[in-house]
């Protein structure tokens, strides 16, 4: 179960914890911040959706006064059900990017500048 290691010290995540923190989640063992990678939510989404249309359609079948509310019922569980079992079974964690560090601002390079205009070339106004 390679696809939940942290890629910096190889410890074990637990999938809880992928799944609970998809938008980042720090290693315990190295404490290394780690994300799930995009492509892995895009398919736990798609599965999701996919589920949430079998259930749909299943569901639209039923008869009754409830076959209108049902089938978007059953949907939006399926959906939430099964997107985050398809994001535990195929999760890839990757080193999350670092915060932007904060770069020395080059204020005004004095070298190669216009020499000074004091004002004392212009003449003065009549
Ligand atoms: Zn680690």
């Amino acid at each position: 179960m390679a696809a939940r290691m942290c890629p910096h010290c190889k410890a074990e995540i637990t999938a809880a914890n992928v799944v609970a923190y998809t938008n980042g989640v720090d290693c315990p063992k190295c404490g290394m911040r780690l994300e799930v990678a995009s492509g892995s939510r895009t398919i736990a989404t798609l599965c999701g959706l996919a589920a949430s249309a079998i259930a749909w359609r299943l569901a639209s079948g039923s008869p009754g006064d409830l076959g209108a509310v049902l089938p978007t019922l059953y949907a939006f569980l399926a959906f939430g059900i099964v997107s985050p079992l398809a994001l535990m079974v195929t999760a890839n964690l990757r080193n999350a990017p670092a915060l932007p560090a904060p770069e020395p601002v080059h204020a005004g390079g004095a070298h190669g500048g216009p020499p000074g205009h004091d004002g004392g070339d212009h003449g003065p106004h009549h």
